[in-house]
């Protein structure tokens, strides 16, 4: 009989790769160990982000900059911050960053889709993801992911990233046209880093991805099985720790060092793992 797919996302996968022990907990456990509050820096990048999708269900006429920095004041999530002025002033700090972006984009030019959810098939994973923005641009289709860490991506981050490149092979095969630009648009610096793949370089990608997936899907097996006792799921000790949603359940990367605060990720770059959400 023909194994089930394994279920993806570009989340779920990058989990496995980061702390397999984390993924268990995440995904496997169940009753699924409570996850630590909210952090600051995830309250603003998913403010920012509800901003710039409901700015495009703005009539056409009222998609000014300044209507995107009101979006970001009514959707702001007041969790994680040191205190009542530290999140005033981050408030603030992403409406001037939304209003500098939202100068250079022409509200006109509607996209293809936004916060598009798209699904792709192959013989090892069904996997479903979610696209910050996917442009149109005279026949050219283009992937935006939003970032708002305070480290500035490059191009090589553009062309390395595993979620962006399955985003782009997903929507080549949905809407059967060619789409190989994916792009990581840096709200704080206003820069844009950009990849253009070729069909083979989407290809080593899903190929990256079904080896992930098979590595998941084994141990989810001996999970099935051994349940805790499995030994597939080691946790991956790092700096990653300090940042951690489960670490209050592992003692191993409670050893690593203190936990990093609320709103620490603010003033200091935070591990890619724990950066803001996309
Ligand atoms: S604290 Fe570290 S080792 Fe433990 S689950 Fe989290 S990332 Fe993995």
């Amino acid at each position: 009989m023909p194994r089930r797919l394994f279920r993806a996302s570009p989340s779920k996968l990058l989990a496995w790769v980061d702390c397999p022990r984390r993924y268990r907990m995440q995904y496997l456990d169940r009753p699924a160990p409570p996850s630590r509050p909210q952090r600051a820096h995830t309250s603003v990048g998913v403010a920012v982000h509800n901003a710039l999708r409901d700015w495009w269900d703005l009539p056409v006429e009222q998609r000014s900059p300044a209507a995107g920095a009101e979006l970001v004041r009514t959707s702001w999530i007041d969790v994680g911050f040191r205190d009542a002025d530290q999140s005033i002033a981050w408030r603030e700090r992403a409406q001037g960053q939304v209003v500098a972006y939202l100068d250079d984009v022409d509200p006109a030019h509607q996209p293809l889709g936004i916060e598009r959810t798209v699904s792709l098939k192959t013989e090892v994973f069904t996997l479903q993801g979610r696209i910050d923005r996917l442009d149109d641009r005279a026949g050219e289709l283009a992937v935006v992911d939003y970032k708002m860490s305070r480290w500035e991506p490059t191009d090589d981050d553009a062309r390395t990233s595993l979620p962006l490149a399955l985003y782009a092979a997903a929507v080549w095969k949905m809407f059967r046209r060619k789409c190989v630009r994916v792009e990581l648009h840096h709200l704080p610096s206003g820069s844009v880093a950009s990849h253009e793949h070729s069909g083979e370089s989407l290809k080593r990608k899903i190929d990256e991805a079904e080896s992930i997936a098979r590595e998941a899907r084994r141990a989810e097996d001996d999970y099935a099985e051994l349940g805790v006792d499995s030994s597939r799921f080691p946790a991956k000790v790092g700096p990653i720790c300090q940042w951690c949603d489960f670490r209050a359940h592992c003692p191993a990367g409670q050893a690593f060092g203190p936990e990093k605060s609320d709103w620490a990720a603010l003033e200091q770059p935070a591990p890619a793992a724990a950066r803001d959400p996309s």
